[in-house]
């Protein structure tokens, strides 16, 4: 199927994990991806190759975001990628996936921790579709990368929880503004989802968090992708504003 064909994308984090599920299959939908990174350089290089490799279009962009001139570095890349590819700087589909988790008890969270957590959930990505606004086409997508933690308590990740929240928060009131444009903007909230962490290597662990999913699995990158997917298609411009959940029922008790 080549539901995208013709549009733009990009994925923030898309070097790894859930954002390189993302990239991959809105490429197979026939979008030429921009895969982003902060230092995995190489990992998102050999995305981009493997997207190659299976006919598709994609190429990498390093910025560190969280940190002054985060943006400014990010759309540097994205816009020389894709005038060169199109001829044109226009975005069809702005992915907000890149963040970093927490995992620190409400006392050890530092103003330190606190801060880096919302520059790069929260901050970068209000200002990344900031920037993006100009050149979002009409019918565009912008999809946010939120969690089940907004709705699932944990005493581990309250900051990261917070950023989340802000995110959903984003994504609604963005979809009012950018609406008039035939623009979506939603917000998609994965459960515990696979990725290269460690953890997902012991079985025990992988065990007891697969319970919290009411299938009695964790989640798998390619499950989120396939409703960012959804989302980024024309079956879903209906949709805008919506909190997505993609947490395997685990927010079902
Ligand atoms: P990973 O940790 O597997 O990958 C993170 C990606 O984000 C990488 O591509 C990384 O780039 C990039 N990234 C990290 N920090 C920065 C930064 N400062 N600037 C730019 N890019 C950065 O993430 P996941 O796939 O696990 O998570 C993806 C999204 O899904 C996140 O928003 C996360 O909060 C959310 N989520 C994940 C869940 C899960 O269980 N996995 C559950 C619920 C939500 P690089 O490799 O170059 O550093």
């Amino acid at each position: 199927m080549s539901r995208l064909a013709g549009k733009t994308a990009l994925v923030t984090g898309s070097s790894r994990g859930i954002g390189r599920a993302v990239a991959v299959r809105l490429a197979r939908e026939g979008a030429l991806v921009a895969v982003h990174c902060a230092t995995g350089r190489e990992a998102a290089e050999e995305v981009v190759a493997s997207i190659e490799k299976d006919g598709g279009r994609a190429f990498a962009v390093q910025a560190e975001l969280g940190v002054p001139g985060d943006v400014h570095q990010l759309f540097l890349g994205v816009d020389e990628g894709l005038k060169e590819r199109t001829g044109s700087a226009s975005l069809d589909i702005l992915v907000n996936n890149a963040g970093v988790m927490g995992g620190v008890s409400p006392e050890d969270t530092t103003p330190e921790t606190f801060d880096r957590l919302f520059a790069i959930n929260a901050r970068a990505p209000f200002f990344i579709i900031q920037r993006a606004l100009a050149g979002l086409a009409p019918g565009g997508r912008v999809i946010n990368i939120s969690s089940g933690l907004t709705r699932f308590a944990n005493p581990e990740e309250i900051a990261y929880a917070m950023t989340k929240g802000a995110i959903e928060q984003l994504s609604m009131h963005f979809a009012k503004y950018l609406a008039p444009r035939g623009i979506t903007v939603n917000s998609v909230a994965p459960g515990i989802t696979r990725n290269g962490n460690p953890v997902f290597d012991i079985p025990e662990a992988v065990e007891q968090m697969a319970q919290l999913s009411a299938f009695g699995r964790v989640g798998e990158p390619q499950d989120v992708a396939d409703v960012v997917a959804f989302l980024a298609t024309d079956d879903a411009r209906w949709i805008t504003g919506a909190f997505i959940d993609a947490t395997g029922g685990t927010l079902l008790g």
